[in-house]
């Protein structure tokens, strides 16, 4: 439920009104707009009357929210959510970043391959140290020693990194090393153990649609990890299974311009796990683009027939460069002033 209060009222009078909603038990999220005031009230707002919330002098309209989803609502923070991850590099709000790297980090060439995305205009270092596999008997990652790596090639490029942590158990590792941004991959997008985790840290995290989540079950979860206390989520859309099999998923580019109508909270769009053969990357990135992501993913590998996963969807620092030429135009497009 939310609360729009009169431009007329004065602070103490909405103090006195916070202080009266939280009496009965809930919780409120206040947002101050140019224009208005909103009040967010959160909890069993059933047993709340919107009809007593309007007799009340500084109360303009009261409006029950039917999505569960409170935090990450755009209707109780109507401006675009601005996530710092680190290095100078923000996402959302008009800040566009792309994140590539090879999708598991192998050892010495991810510094090779950080060189080339960097330099071809990517913000942010991706690389997976602990990796979700299907097969238990598929390459699980370098675990501590890819953080490390990660880390290293981050301080000689000065960018950020995000890596992926898959356990409860090693959030406090991710923190205590100053991993810029934590992800949470598909198949824990559901693991609401993980997701409070993370919730309870400040650094940023990047979430990751569920492989057949819905955008309801994706803004839940980003509510997990806000509800308890850290507001710096990103949202990804990575493709989800249908019924197609020429492709590793479907791209559900519907997603981007939906979220950004729901929620506040940035999303960019991940076009390497969403199709899963390197032909089809760059179509579906620039069709991210151009239906408004704040950023990409992208998986970019040095020799991807070598890679030790993903390696059918990785492009070359070659394939790259030009995929951000495009990328650029297109940002553009999209963005410029037209009469
Ligand atoms: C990844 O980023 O390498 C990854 C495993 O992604 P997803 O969780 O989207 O499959
Ligand atoms: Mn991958």
């Amino acid at each position: 439920m939310i609360a729009i209060v009169k431009p007329s009222a004065t602070p103490e009078q909405l103090q006195h009104f916070i202080r009266w909603i939280e009496g009965r038990g809930f919780s409120t999220n206040v947002s101050r707009g140019d224009n208005e005031t909103i009040v967010g009230i959160i909890g069993d707002t059933t047993q709340i009357d919107p009809f007593l919330l309007e007799s009340m002098d500084i109360i303009e309209r009261v409006q029950r929210v039917s999505e569960p989803f409170k935090k990450a609502n755009r209707k109780f923070h109507p401006e675009d959510t601005i996530v710092d991850c680190g290095h100078g590099v923000l996402v959302g709000g008009g800040h566009f970043q792309v994140m590539a790297g090879p999708c598991s980090v192998e050892g010495k060439n991810l510094l090779q391959i950080a060189r080339a995305v960097k330099a071809a205009g990517a913000t942010i270092l991706r690389g997976g140290a602990y990796k979700p596999r299907t097969s238990p008997y598929a390459y699980q990652g370098m675990g501590e020693k890819g953080l490390d790596l990660l880390l290293e090639a981050s301080a000689e490029l000065d960018m950020p990194i995000v890596t992926e942590v898959m356990d409860v158990r090693d959030v406090q590792l991710f923190v205590d090393k100053k991993i810029d941004v934590m992800q949470i991959g598909a198949r824990n997008a559901q693991n609401f153990n993980l997701l409070k985790e993370v919730g309870k840290t400040t650094t940023p995290v990047l979430l990751k649609r569920g492989l057949s989540g819905t955008i309801d079950e994706l803004l839940m979860a980003a509510e997990y990890v806000m509800s308890e206390g850290n507001p710096n989520v990103i949202l990804c859309e990575r493709g989800i299974r249908t019924f197609e099999t020429r492709t590793r998923n479907t791209f559900d580019v519907n997603a981007i311009p939906v979220l950004h109508y729901l929620t506040h909270l940035p999303v960019i769009g991940d076009p390497s796990h969403a199709t899963g053969y390197t032909r089809y990357v760059r179509p579906i990135a620039y069709a991210a683009t151009a239906a408004g992501a704040d950023g990409l993913q992208i998986e970019v590998h040095n020799c991807p027939s070598e890679a030790w996963s993903d390696g059918a969807q990785a492009l070359t620092p070659a394939q790259f460069d030009d995929a951000m030429r495009r990328i650029a135009l297109i940002r553009e497009a999209v963005t410029a002033e037209v009469n």
